[in-house]
Formats: structure tokens, sequence, C-alpha cells
């Protein structure tokens, strides 16, 4: 029996999600003159060939967007403003939304913002009651989500199989529309969750990881949606990994030993296992990165389950070197992984201010019971190279 959703709407969820002061991506806009453009206006409900003033924006992840201004706005001098505006807002928007978003059309009008055919659709009187409320970002999340996600993932069989796997929606908009919003309501949450813990409520973060764990987890194990640049600083390269122990049997084709813990997300296929034999009173894995970096977050993925249970730590800390042979402690440990219990497969933990080169993660009191047995997928820092 499904629950009901906690939400109605999740753009409405939490105006911080990202907010008027965060970073953005933009660059800037260069006028491309005026030329017909043919551009949906929601006033009209329909298409219509307008002779827009033309803008190309370009971002600092390489991506760009042309952006249509209807003339209604009188001048290019006008609408450039509205141009620059609507830009920076975009900006702030993760790379994974972006890749799709190749024009923006810009009209006056009070009506619900669009996202589809490689377009961001925006109506500025709407705009500034989304701005009022602090949402105007959060809603974007969203419409970019219809513009780069939906096609590949709103009927992918991952997805729908998390979707049942859940057994509820994350609100009643999803709900009432599971093929076209539930990517979209989802994601928002995602990015709230895995980003911006420290900015919502533990209720929410609760609700949230009650309702959708699976599409969660569905997020985390797709490669794209590691791009998102500017909400987070990028990921750093780890080069080698090591652990205390490790099995060399095969699964999925692959050993379980601590190399797997920097190929990245791997859609929960393969992972590193220690040694569940009793022969590993004190286990640890360690990782190398590329170089000496200060690590802003850090992400494990535990196994989810082992058999019927869980195998991740319930306690661990996290320690730094410079040169992998003397370790410090970070003050990183299970006490900072927000909502963590037995079944929590994912940590997302803050970072550090030390420059570091190796980390290593020293682990205790297995969910599957004793000190000896972990499973873990794989492991994701994010920072600055120094
Ligand atoms: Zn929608």
């Amino acid at each position: 029996m499904a629950t009901d959703p906690p939400y109605d709407g999740t753009i409405f969820l939490d105006r911080k999600i990202i907010t008027a002061a965060d970073p953005t991506a933009f660059l800037s806009v260069t006028d491309a003159g005026q030329a017909e453009r043919l551009m949906f206006d929601r006033r009209l409900d329909d298409f219509k060939n307008f002779n827009a003033y033309l803008f190309n924006a370009t971002f600092d992840d390489g991506l760009a967007a042309e952006i249509q201004v209807n003339p209604e706005f009188g001048s290019s001098d006008a609408a450039r403003i509205q141009a620059q505006k609507y830009g920076a807002v975009i900006g702030k928007l993760p790379t994974a939304l972006r890749t799709q978003v190749k024009t923006v059309w810009i009209h006056q009008g009070e009506q619900l913002f669009g996202g589809a055919n490689n377009n961001l659709l925006i109506h500025t009187d709407q705009a500034d009651l989304y701005e009022r409320d602090g949402i105007l970002e959060e809603a974007l999340v969203h419409e970019a989500c219809h513009t780069s996600l939906d096609e590949a993932h709103h009927s992918a069989a991952d997805w729908i199989a998390a979707q049942k796997a859940d057994d509820a929606f994350i609100s009643t908009y999803a709900r009432d529309n599971p093929s076209r919003e539930d990517v979209a309501e989802s994601f928002l949450c995602y990015l709230a969750v895995r980003y911006r813990s420290a900015r919502i409520s533990d209720a929410d973060g609760e609700k949230i990881l009650g309702a959708i764990p699976n599409r969660i987890a569905y997020f985390d194990a797709q490669p794209l949606m590691q791009s998102i640049h500017p909400i987070a600083p990028a990921l750093l390269k780890l080069v080698n990994a090591s652990a205390s122990s490790e099995l060399a049997e095969l699964y999925n084709g692959k050993p379980q030993t601590a190399d797997r813990l920097i190929e990245g997300p791997n859609n929960g296929i393969c992972f590193w296992n220690s040694n569940d034999k009793g022969n590993d009173p004190t286990p640890w894995f360690s990782l190398q990165l590329e170089h000496r970096s200060v690590v802003d977050s850090l992400y494990i993925r535990w196994k989810r389950t082992h058999g019927s249970v869980g195998a991740r730590p319930m306690k661990y800390k996290v320690l730094y070197s410079l040169d992998g042979k003397s370790w410090t402690e970070t003050g990183v440990d299970q006490s900072k992984v927000p909502w963590l219990s037995s079944n929590l497969a994912v940590d997302a933990l803050p970072g550090w201010r030390n420059p570091t080169r190796f980390i290593k993660v020293e682990m205790g009191e297995s969910s599957y019971g004793g000190n000896g047995y972990f499973t873990c997928h794989y492991v994701l820092l994010r920072g600055h190279a120094l």
C-alpha cells in the first residue's frame, strides 16, 4: 500500500536549495542581433514567429545557449538586461541540467515556466513572483530536469524499478503525473539531500530519504549526475587504493579488491569487500589523490545490503596524510552522517581544511554484525587541487 506523498510540489520545499547568493557558471551574453525565431508563448498557448532579440550566453563549463527575447521588451538594451539576469540564474543550475538547454525563451506575462524542446521557457512576471518567494532557482531546476533528464530517464528500466521499489512519490504532483513529472520532482530533492543537507531541515531530509531512497540511489548511480558544477566543486581524481584486506573472488567479472573504490559510480555492480572470515580485526581502506588537495566533501557509497542485511560501518573515522605513512584524524566520522541508519547506503560528508594527498577510512561495528565485514562500492571526493 503506497504511502501519501510528503509534499504537494517540490519547488516549494525549501527556498535555500539554491539561493541568489550562490555561485553561477554564467560568463556573459554577446549580442547576436534581431532575427525571426519560432517561440512558444504560454499567453497564446501556441508557437509563434517573433523578431526576437538574440544573445549568445556562455558558461564556464563550456556549455552555451541562445537566449531569445520577445521584442515586446522594446529595445536591445532592455532585452540584454533580461538575457543577463536569466543567464546568471540558469548558470546556477548544475551542468547535468544544462547539457540539453540550447535556447531560452523570455516573454513578459504571469504564465508558468516550461522545459522541453532543448529549451527553457520564462515568463518574467511569473519569475518576479518566484523571486519574491525565493524559489526562482528551484523552479528552473525543475524545468531544466524536463529539458535535460526526462528523455533519458523517465522510462528507463532502472528508474521504473526504483519507482516500484519506493512504492511512494515525493509529491502529489509527481504521483498524479508519474511519467511526466516524477524525474523533475525527485531530482530537486536529490540535490537537497545530497548537496544541501546542511540547509534543509532534518524533518525534510528524513521525509525525502524515507519516501524515495531508491530514486536517490538511481541518481547516485548515474555518472552524468556527478556533473553538478557550480553546486559543488569538481571531483578530485583518485589514482590508487589499498585496504587492510580484500577478496580476489570475482563478482560480476571483477575481483572485490580496493581498486573498485576509485572507479566511480558503477550502478551497484561491483565493490570492495573486506575479508569476512574474521581475519581482519582492524579493517581500513586508503585512497591516493592525484594531487595534493583541499577536500571540500567526501561521499562514500557503501553496499546497501548483503543478503537482506547491510554491511556498512556504524562507526568509522576518516584520516588524512601527505605521505601515506603518518596519519592525522580529520574530525570526520560517522557522527557527521545525516540520518545515519543501518539501511543508509550513502554517506555525504563534509571536508576538512588541511592539505591532503591520502585519506584512510578505519571501520568498526559492521551493520552485518561483528567487526570484520564491510563492503563499499566507491568513494568520491570533491575539492580543489593545490
Ligand atoms: Zn514539471
